[in-house]
């Protein structure tokens, strides 16, 4: 998905990071549940920052799951 690399989250001021809303984190990991690189995602370095500690927090409490790469 190559579209115009603007960060979702300062583009959209009603998107909001929340570790509770996986429906908006899941956008932001891949299959394997790794984070995608800002560089990939266009998001700015504080909103991917931000990101990634609610991803972290997710995985916490088990909303999304840790890296499932077992090879
Ligand atoms: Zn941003």
């Amino acid at each position: 998905m190559f579209r115009r690399k603007v960060c979702r989250f300062c583009a959209d001021k009603g998107l909001r990071i929340d570790y509770k809303d996986i429906k908006v984190l899941s956008q932001f990991v891949t299959e394997r549940g790794k984070i995608t690189p800002s560089r990939i995602t266009g998001n700015c370095a504080r909103h991917q920052r931000e990101l990634t500690v609610a991803i972290k927090r997710a995985r916490d409490v088990a909303l999304l799951p840790f890296s499932t790469v077992k090879s």
